[in-house]
């Protein structure tokens, strides 16, 4: 395509790509350009520096000693708590909940919040471009509850469909669960409009934020959502942790997910009493090394800026786009006005696990098959799609390869 001045040097990508060791791998003896960031992102040195100094030089136990070991590293843990509540605009630090992820978030939600607030006849409204953890948790509540579950459905660029959206919402809806952005097609979704709607029938609102959290600058205080989700790994964090705001207010109210140590005012063998929030939703030793990644990982995005992150990924979409466009024979699936930077596709010819693939033998890596969002596939009629998803160490010239790799392929299937 050769117009990469059409891009802006609002970021200086080499030095960030020097700073992923990742990056520098080759995978069929072709230097690997790496576009499943939807799936999991790489991870910059920063973090993987905080990570090993905190295990070899600062590790010990939270929460529970009262020696010097374990007292600077809950001083870490929680600072790591801060910069959480601060990069998504919390208000307190206590409304910020470690879990193993988004999945884990969502099911804690709905179990929790569930347990308190739904009952028989209540219904829970989520969308036709979810991922199954935010779809097969309340499927589950609903059954338990003998609640309904209603769903948005979307336009055929893959917007929701917000006049259907207040036909669904009434005096009986308890509960809306939608993501910021689909990770199947990468719509992003008027969440605060969603939330505005929600609260005028009294119903409350979840985010599911896997896919916004590391390409946009969320503030869930301005979104007024009362619940948001995140995983690490999808913010060049370590695996193995993510989380979950929750307004205190609603917090406060709920019963605890898991039970155990931690989590507790008093134990007696005839009755306990929970902690407040968050410990109360923090039963058992958590992942102490992977909460203080993800803090690094925070102060490296916020080094970058996400507002620089959302303005270069936003220039690699529409580049993308264009390349992709150019492409005899591709279907983009998911079209919408405001999109994150994530190309789902589907040739006629050639099945999504057959692109990959191929793509693979160029060093390429994107993600084939249902994304974890059958019913979107259902709703788009193809089986599976591949799809490329971008980040911001991702550069105009690996689009280039994208585009030729894909051509290659066709070519080889007709
Ligand atoms: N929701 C969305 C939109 C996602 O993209 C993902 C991960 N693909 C999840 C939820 C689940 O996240 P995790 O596997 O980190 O729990």
């Amino acid at each position: 395509m050769n117009d990469h001045k059409v891009m802006s040097s609002v970021l200086d990508v080499d030095k960030i790509r020097s700073e992923f060791p990742a990056l520098t791998r080759t995978v069929h003896g072709k230097p690997l350009i790496y576009l499943d960031n939807g799936a999991t992102t790489q991870k910059p040195l920063q973090m993987i520096e905080r990570v090993r100094k905190f295990d070899a030089e600062e590790y010990g136990t939270v929460r529970r000693g009262a020696y010097k070991v374990s007292e600077y590293s809950t001083q870490l843990y929680e600072e790591a708590r801060q910069k959480v509540a601060d990069f998504f605009g919390a208000g307190s630090k206590s409304e910020i909940i470690f879990t193993s992820g988004t999945t884990q978030a969502i099911n804690l939600v709905a179990y929790s919040f569930g347990k308190q607030f739904v009952k028989a006849g209540d219904e829970i409204i989520i969308s036709n471009i979810e991922h199954h953890a935010n779809t097969v948790p309340w499927q589950v509540l609903c059954e338990e509850r003998g609640a309904h579950l209603k769903v948005i459905p979307v336009n055929d660029e893959g917007e929701l469909i917000l006049e259907e959206y207040d036909k669904l919402l009434s005096n009986k809806t308890r509960i809306v669960a939608v993501n910021h952005v689909s990770n199947a097609l990468g719509t992003v979704n008027p969440v605060k409009e969603i939330a505005r709607r929600a609260h005028s029938v009294g119903a409350r609102i979840l985010v599911d934020g896997a896919q916004s959290s590391s390409h946009m600058k969320v503030d869930v205080q301005d979104l007024d959502c009362d619940f948001y989700t995140f995983s690490g790994h999808k913010m060049y964090g370590p695996s193995g942790v993510g989380g979950l705001f929750g307004k205190m207010e609603l917090l406060e109210q709920m019963p605890p997910y898991v039970t155990g140590g931690d989590m507790i005012m008093q134990v007696t063998l005839e009755k306990t009493t929970y902690a407040r929030p968050p410990a109360r939703f923090e039963a058992g030793t958590p992942p102490i090394t992977q909460v203080i990644g993800l803090g690094a990982s925070i102060d490296y995005m916020n080094g970058i800026g996400m507002d620089n992150i959302a303005e270069y990924e936003h220039q690699l979409l529409e580049y993308g786009t264009k390349c992709l466009e150019k492409i005899d024979g591709l279907r983009l699936i998911g079209t919408a006005k405001d999109k994150a930077a994530i190309l789902s596709f589907y040739l006629d010819c050639v099945h999504p696990h057959d692109i990959v693939t191929c793509l693979d033998q160029d060093g390429i890596a994107v993600r084939g098959g249902h994304h974890c969002a059958q019913p979107t596939m259902i709703r788009f009629g193809v089986p599976a799609t591949a799809r490329a998803s971008m980040s911001f160490y991702n550069k105009t010239e690996e689009l280039d390869a994208l585009a030729e790799s894909i051509r290659r392929t066709i070519k080889i299937f007709s």
